[in-house]
């Protein structure tokens, strides 16, 4: 497709008259004319345009048929009619849950931190205050993936109270050792509302099958880079250091 068919879907998918991206752009109501009618514009007014609807140069000019959000991360079709209702709900649900529950991890950031968390917690010489940390952002990343499977719900609880309910099964004493155990417990202390033997919170308050300590099985197969691996030992080599 070229430019201008592009920008005609676009404009049709987010009802945009010229005379309102015209203004949106500041650009003469010809200029946008002339666009429809097929001209290409200068680099300057396509990355305009581009940014104007959150996509890239790229995609303007029809090398690129997905894009991936900047601010959700969702990867979507923005000519789509379909795609892009879906990428709107689930983008506004997002940022919200953003702005309640504090910044979510994608999922390489997850299975980043995960193999990081986890290596510092299995190493006995690590002092136990870095281990406190690297347990938080362990959490971090279930925490994360539950919002995700609650679908970013306003409802879902806070970090510290998700921890808190994380904590009060058993589990956790094995997979955590009995001083870390203890010293998150302190620190998050304990409350019910996950049912044992799963990580994720569930507002509905049903059973879900799929969702078991299983998942946690992930973690054997992260899908990390040996640049990641490397990061992880230099970061680990920091701590030892100190
Ligand atoms: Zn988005």
């Amino acid at each position: 497709m070229t430019f201008s068919g592009i920008l005609k879907q676009l404009m049709k998918n987010g009802n945009l008259t010229p005379y309102r991206l015209s203004k949106d752009l500041k650009v003469h109501q010809t200029t946008i004319k002339n666009w429809l009618d097929g001209q290409t514009p200068g680099p300057e007014n396509i990355q305009k345009v581009a940014d104007r609807f959150n996509v890239s140069i790229d995609f303007m000019l029809g090398f690129e048929k997905l894009i991936t959000c900047k601010d959700c991360g969702l990867v979507y079709d923005p000519i789509d009619v379909d795609d892009s209702a879906e990428h709107k709900e689930y983008h506004y649900k997002k940022l919200h849950a953003i702005s309640k529950f504090g910044d979510l991890l994608d999922y390489n950031e997850r299975e980043f931190l995960k193999r990081k968390s986890k290596r510092i917690m299995d190493n006995p010489s690590i002092p136990i205050n870095s281990k406190v940390d690297a347990c938080i952002e362990y959490f971090r990343t279930f925490f994360s993936i539950s919002l995700e499977k609650n679908e970013f719900s306003l409802d879902h609880v806070d970090f510290e109270t998700y921890v808190s309910m994380l904590l009060n099964q058993i589990y956790w004493k094995d997979i955590l050792g009995d001083q870390l155990y203890n010293l998150m417990v302190l620190k998050y202390g304990r409350k019910p509302g996950i049912i044992e033997g799963k990580i994720f919170y569930n507002i509905e308050n049903e059973e879900d099958e799929r969702i078991t300590l299983q998942s946690i099985s992930i973690l054997e197969h992260c899908d990390i880079t040996i640049e990641q691996d490397n990061q992880i030992a230099d970061y680990i080599n920091y701590i030892l250091s100190k």
